[in-house]
């Protein structure tokens, strides 16, 4: 549930901040203008946030951690991709303000991370989602070895940063079998893709969330799309965050690459 905690700002009536759900893809999508226009078109349409705090499938941990909250060099947390990969520079701001925020709300199942960069997971999308870079960002872990409705209450709980004007991102993607990605592009999406994609997205716009949370026995072909579900669980998290009453639900970024690897993305509220 929503903590009680008192927000430090009232918010001011409708700018309430909706979440998001960003698929990161390939690391390679920083570098593709064409691939990364779709993110640039949803990041111009929406309000600006005071901050970003980001839960990535790449940064797993229990409790939360709060990464860096000043402005570092980022983490190439990747290999074998070309070497301007390794020149991309995301020079956000630190958001120390949402650090102590992020603590309070949690109380204390949080510790604290301060020489952890931003991964790959979270600057890549927001190279195209907010280019100038000039909104400070937090990542905090995301403690994957928790219950799906346990990630759920998490993002509950942080669910009164979006009145603060906080916009409050998972990056992950819905389907994820590297093993089974097309590398060289061409192949046509398996059923056993485009079926589970279907059933999250049909599960979010339906504001079902006891089916989503319960994905686990009601998803189809859950093992085929995700050998392990770190980038799955994302999601959970900011729909905990977003499951207040029915918020509008969009997918500003749809379609597939590599075969089967769903390029969803989701705005809810
Ligand atoms: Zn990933």
């Amino acid at each position: 549930m929503a903590s009680s905690e008192p927000s430090p700002t009232p918010p001011a009536l409708g700018s309430r901040m909706p979440v998001g759900f960003v698929a990161h893809g390939a690391p390679t999508l920083a570098l593709d203008l064409t691939r990364g226009s779709d993110f640039r078109r949803w990041g111009e349409a929406l309000a600006r946030p005071s901050a970003v705090l980001v839960v990535s499938a790449h940064w797993e941990g229990q409790p939360v951690s709060i990464g860096t909250t000043e402005r570092r060099a980022l983490m190439y947390d990747f290999h074998g991709f070309p070497d301007e990969l390794y020149r991309v520079e995301y020079p956000a701001p630190g958001a120390p303000d949402l650090g102590t925020r992020v603590a309070t709300l949690l109380g204390h199942a949080t510790r604290r991370e301060p020489t952890r960069a931003l991964d790959h997971g979270v600057w890549v999308p927001l190279v195209h989602l907010l280019p100038a870079a000039d909104v400070p960002v937090l990542q905090i872990s995301m403690p994957s070895a928790l219950g799906a409705r346990e990630l759920f209450a998490l993002g509950q709980r942080l669910a009164p940063l979006r009145d603060e004007g906080v916009l409050l991102l998972g990056s992950g993607n819905i389907t994820h079998n590297l093993r089974r990605l097309d590398w060289r592009g061409g192949a046509s999406t398996p059923a056993w893709a485009s079926d589970f994609d279907t059933w999250v997205a049909e599960a979010l716009v339906r504001h079902d969330f006891d089916a989503l949370l319960d994905y686990a026995h009601k998803a189809p072909a859950l093992r085929d799309n995700h050998p392990t579900e770190e980038h799955l669980q994302p999601l959970l998290v900011v729909a905990g965050a977003a499951s207040l009453g029915t918020p509008p639900v969009s997918f500003p970024v749809q379609g597939f690459e590599y075969g089967s690897l769903s390029r969803r993305s989701v705005q809810i509220g």
